[in-house]
């Protein structure tokens, strides 16, 4: 069920002069997308309003500008009548600084895909799961709102539906999705080919990884997994950032989950899951901090014995659905 509307992310906006505006931890396309494009969004509709992006993009999507502001060095001025906004996250151990951002401004505001009860107080709640992207929340208030989007607002948006749904495979796209899609080529000189050409290429080590990966999965009573070991990831000078392509494994024979397990420096080992249907998200929950999508989430495993108790809870899920 949709925690309010569109209007409600527009209210919050209209009635506040300075605009901060964050992303999730291990920043992806689309919470990045969200965040850049909304911030051009505002700054073209509301030239009077001062608008922030704070996080950092860790160096992915090198072909957008990143330029993020400082927190520390923004005068503190700027806090008054402030609003906090995150987009794509919920929790505050989802978000990138959240201490800053639930510290400190006047209100907050959340524009979320995710289906999620958090436990930060928000002002505002824009929460709709059946959008493809929070991107793809952010172009909607655009075009209902009647905003005119600049040519990089469009590139920032489409750059969070094109990677949050898979280049407009996944269940949620839809009608709305390509009508936004239009109104993100109106008036502007935007064009996907500008953002899907430099999306496309492919980094040589990631492609070799893939190939290993493919060649050495699990598959197991229709839950295919690879554990992409700090050795694995060493063989093919990557790290637990690059060796992330979950969806190399999606859809094999008749799987009906995938999960590409990742050592991470701290010792813990990443799960990326992903469903074709079965519901994961309230599995990835029990192997906390995990969580997400109904078909696409996260989970943290402490070690390799709980790596194999999560294999084992999604077997158990296929089987139930059997
Ligand atoms: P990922 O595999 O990291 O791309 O995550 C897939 C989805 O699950 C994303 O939408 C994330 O927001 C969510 N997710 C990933 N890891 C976690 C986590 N530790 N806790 C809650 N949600 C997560």
């Amino acid at each position: 069920m949709a925690k309010n509307t569109w209007e409600v992310a527009v209210k919050a906006i209209e009635a506040h002069e300075n605009i901060f505006i964050f992303h999730h931890i291990r920043p992806d396309g689309d919470c990045l997308g969200s965040q850049f494009g909304l911030r051009e969004l505002i700054k073209t509709n509301y030239p009077e309003k001062n608008v922030f992006v704070i996080g950092d993009n860790g160096g992915i999507f090198p072909f957008l500008k990143w330029d993020f502001d400082n927190f520390d060095s923004i005068p503190k001025q700027y806090l008054e009548n402030s609003l906090g906004v995150i987009v794509d996250a919920n929790n505050s151990n989802r978000i990138q600084f959240s201490n800053i951002f639930v510290n400190n401004f006047t209100h907050k505001l959340r524009i979320d895909h995710h289906p999620v009860d958090t436990d930060i107080k928000y002002d505002y709640v824009w929460e709709d799961a059946t959008y493809a992207a929070a991107a793809e929340q952010v172009a909607y208030i655009a075009m209902m709102a009647n905003w005119k989007v600049t040519t990089k607002a469009a590139e920032y948006t489409y750059l969070g539906i094109n990677t949050d749904s898979g280049r407009f495979q996944y269940e949620y796209v839809q009608q709305r999705t390509f009508d936004v899609m239009s109104y993100l080529h109106a008036g502007n000189s935007f064009r996907v080919w500008d953002i899907n050409f430099p999306l496309s290429i492919r980094d040589e080590q990631k492609v070799r990884f893939n190939a290993y990966m493919l060649l050495n999965y699990v598959s197991d009573n229709k839950v295919v997994w690879f554990y992409a070991s700090k050795k694995v990831q060493k063989k093919f000078k990557l790290n637990e950032n690059s060796a992330n392509d979950v969806n190399a494994l999606a859809n094999i024979g008749d799987s009906k989950i995938w999960v590409l397990f990742i050592d991470q420096p701290d010792g813990t080992i990443r799960a990326r899951v992903r469903s074709n249907g079965i519901w994961i998200n309230h599995i990835c929950e029990k192997y906390a901090p995990g969580g997400g999508h109904e078909v696409a989430s996260g989970a943290t495993c402490k070690n390799k014995k709980q790596m194999k108790q999560l294999i084992e809870d999604l077997k158990a899920e296929v089987q139930k659905h059997a």
